[in-house]
């Protein structure tokens, strides 16, 4: 592996705990985890100044990707040139030319829907996943190294990560689900597909669902032996480059958003993990020139209320129409806070510390300032979502929402009071309806489904032989060892 480092401070990566050696790029990527339990954040950023950004503005989408990427890496880990082909490839399979295309919101003139769902599993996970899994196989093909993803999936993140890794010689993928607790149509994404290094696994009998696969997956990583046997790795929201190469589409947006460059824009966005606008912090940080981000959560509140009162706190889930925004313990938040407390990781050792013992931390006054810098957040209910669906729906039947796009239109409405006339809102809108019908008949009430509800790639899957594993929880772990093995002998016999 390559070692560090050439001295360009924004290509070596430290842990937000403060207590792993700095690493290079391809380190952080292979390794997501820091070993100390942080997470990786590079030395420093890159920055923009109005000038660049005024030369940026015209540049496609993946133009601009290799420009921005390219400044977190260093060249001696991906050279340009190869840099600029592994980005081209990843979103070759996106369906729209713009491959992150912005309309107008039929409800508003003030509100823009950027479309982050044009890639082949039709969810915003497509964007980070296509680009890291093929980051790590170019990684793994030039140290000739083999390994096995394994990953928990309650929705979008493991059809992103098995479509990513099909037919890749360097992986094997196993996208584990709870049997019956994610919809048909993200099922058939995963089983549907005929590549021979693809193994999905049906989890039955998971009563806490995907809390009781993430259990096992732990387990299995615990082991160093194991991990180092089979060759063990993983693609979280943790990882370093799924960030990464979400700050891109902030500038994209921003660009097609702004009247001039420096102009003021808003960002609405549907929040889970907050990966996704944690992206966003890193461009405003980079010098892009956003206003304003609106934190968009659906009942689950954690993000909300660690926003407006500084307490973030761990409580119980709550099952709502905009699934894959059900998320208790927002992971990438913790990147949010070492960067708003000033870098420091002592602090966020202690904070991460307390939160495992006792679930709950207290933001001090001058952190809290720091995070609501720039951040508004708003809590939008199941009845508002549905609401926000039909009313698009209604302004112009040939534009359908998904429950989480309308978490951000729902969000942008309640907070466009903030804003001077004229300022933009783009709001991000991270799945296909056609993901999620039953929320659809839901909203529009009506009996039969519009045709904006399906897509010819779910009608495809649905039809074709499908190849699932089933295993009882219980038998997960000695399933995964045994076929890993077999698969192994395989490969290397
Ligand atoms: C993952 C996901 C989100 C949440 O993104 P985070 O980065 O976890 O905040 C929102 N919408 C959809 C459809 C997703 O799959």
């Amino acid at each position: 592996m390559t070692q560090p480092f050439t001295g360009n401070p924004c290509h070596i990566y430290t842990s937000t705990r403060g207590d792993s050696k700095a690493v290079s790029f391809d380190q952080a990527v292979l390794q997501g985890f820091a070993l100390d339990g942080g997470l990786f954040v590079p030395k420093a950023l890159p920055s923009f100044s109005l000038d660049e950004l005024k030369g940026m503005a015209g540049m496609a989408y993946t133009e601009l990707a290799v420009y921005i990427l390219s400044r977190f890496i260093d060249p001696a880990v991906i050279p340009g040139t190869d840099l600029e082909r592994l980005i081209l490839k990843s979103f070759s399979s996106f369906d729209h030319p713009d491959i992150i295309p912005l309309v107008p919101c039929p409800l508003r003139p003030d509100l823009r829907i950027m479309e982050l769902f044009r890639g082949p599993t039709l969810s915003f996970k497509d964007i980070a996943m296509g680009f890291l899994v093929r980051v790590m196989d170019y990684l793994l093909a030039k140290g000739n190294r083999k390994l096995n993803l394994v990953l928990a999936t309650t929705g979008d993140t493991g059809p992103a990560a098995a479509h990513a890794a099909a037919g890749l010689s360097t992986m094997d993928c196993w996208p584990l689900f709870p049997k019956g607790m994610i919809t048909l149509e993200q099922e058939v994404q995963m089983t549907s597909l005929t590549a021979s290094n693809i193994h999905p696994v049906g989890v039955e009998n998971c009563p806490d669902g995907g809390d009781d696969l993430d259990r096992v997956v732990l387990n299995l990583f615990s082991d160093p032996d194991l991990k180092n046997k089979l060759q063990l790795s993983s693609v979280n929201s943790i990882n370093w480059c799924r960030v990464m190469v979400q700050a891109v589409h902030y500038f994209y947006g921003y660009f097609r958003a702004c009247k001039t460059i420096g102009a003021p824009v808003v960002f609405s966005v549907p929040s889970g993990a907050f990966g996704n606008l944690f992206a966003g912090f890193l461009a405003r940080k980079m010098g892009l020139p956003v206003q304003e981000f609106i934190c968009a959560v659906n009942a689950n509140q954690t993000l909300y209320r660690a926003f407006t009162t500084g307490v973030f706190k761990n409580e119980a889930l709550i099952s709502t129409c905009s699934s894959a925004i059900d998320i208790v313990v927002p992971y990438n938040f913790w990147r949010f806070l070492y960067f708003a407390s000033g870098r420091n990781a002592v602090k966020i050792r202690t904070w991460m510390d307390e939160f495992h013992a006792t679930g709950q931390v207290i933001i001090d006054p001058e952190t809290l300032n720091a995070i609501q810098n720039g951040f508004v957040s708003t809590s939008v209910s199941d009845q508002q979502t549905l609401a926000t669906i039909k009313a698009v729906y209604k302004a112009d039947p040939s534009y359908l929402l998904d429950p989480h796009g309308a978490v951000a239109v729902a969000g942008a409405k309640t907070m466009a009071h903030r804003y001077s006339a004229g300022t933009s809102i783009v709001c991000l809108a991270t799945a296909h309806p056609a993901k999620f019908p039953d929320i659809i008949a839901k909203a529009l009430g009506g009996k039969s489904l519009p045709q904006e509800a399906t897509h010819a790639s779910l009608v495809q899957a649905k039809k074709a032989d499908q190849k699932l594993e089933v295993c009882e929880l219980r038998d997960l772990e000695g399933h995964l060892i045994n076929r890993m093995q077999t698969r192994n002998g395989k490969c290397n016999g």
